[in-house]
């Protein structure tokens, strides 16, 4: 899982992650809605270490990722310890991010290979099972300028997976696809929870599929989690101003 303890996070004067306490259970899936500039994206970067909090500590599986523990205090990490934390935690983005220059195998192959020590053997059967699972398998040698943006995307979830993280972490994954293409990214996403042992954190406007998929849906606003629970219930019948007028504005 993922727990978040009295993390803060401020660029500059502007403060986005406020003395947050997040706690994700091992194999629960959770959407993050809020309002844009809440922080929701933060969060996510925060986990996966391409923001560092200002304090409070964060845990993956149980293990500190900004500390490592001596006797009963806990120091800052070194970066080998960081980077072995993280190994357990993959990230899709908004825009893909995939190299242009290598094929969807390729880019899938680079990080069995060159993190992990897997043969090119080895990376390119696991990259040709993952292709094979989200529908790609005959866009293999294809690169990314020949792919649409959906396929696209269901490359980029292929190369997070290929090192078998634990945590996964979707950030507005559809938000840049054109509507019809929404529905094939979203189908990877559902097989992933189906499969029912990754812990899954996303961001997303999707409600419906929030409402479907999540176990448990965090409004995110003013830095703090104000508001939480099964989606339904939040949807249907939010307790918490901010989330009514903010479900009344995406409605
Ligand atoms: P959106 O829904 O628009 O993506 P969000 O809720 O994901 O928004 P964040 O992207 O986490 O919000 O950003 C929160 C705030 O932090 C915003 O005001 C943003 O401008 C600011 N911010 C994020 N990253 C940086 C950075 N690297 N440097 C300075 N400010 C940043």
């Amino acid at each position: 899982g993922v727990r978040f303890h009295g993390v803060n996070k401020a660029f500059g004067t502007n403060v986005v992650l406020r003395d947050l306490d997040l706690d994700v259970a091992p194999g629960e899936r959770v959407v993050i809605i809020g309002p844009s500039g809440s922080g929701k994206t933060t969060i996510l970067r925060v986990t996966m270490t391409l923001e560092r909090p200002d304090s409070g500590t964060v845990q993956i599986g149980g293990r500190h990722l900004y500390h490592e523990q001596h006797g009963d205090k806990l120091r800052p990490a070194r970066e080998k310890h960081i980077s072995e934390v993280r190994s357990d935690i993959g990230m899709v983005f908004q825009h893909f991010n995939l190299f242009p220059h290598m094929t969807a195998l390729e880019n899938i192959m680079l990080a069995p290979m060159k993190v992990h020590g897997k043969s090119r053997t080895e990376a390119s059967d696991v990259g040709m099972e993952l292709l094979n699972k989200v529908g790609l398998a005959h866009a293999a040698n294809q690169t990314p300028g020949q792919l649409s943006g959906g396929q696209k995307q269901r490359v980029a979830i292929a190369r997070s997976l290929a090192c078998e993280p634990r945590v996964m972490l979707f950030d507005e994954v559809t938000s840049a696809l054109d509507p019809e293409l929404v529905g094939e990214v979203l189908n990877v996403l559902r097989d992933i929870a189906q499969e029912g042992n990754t812990t899954m954190l996303l961001v997303t406007h999707e409600m419906a599929f929030a409402r479907e998929m999540a176990d448990r849906l965090l409004m995110f606003d003013n830095g703090q989690v104000i508001e939480s629970g099964r989606p339904a219930d939040v949807l249907d019948h939010p307790q918490n101003e901010r989330t009514q007028a903010f479900l009344g504005a995406v409605k």
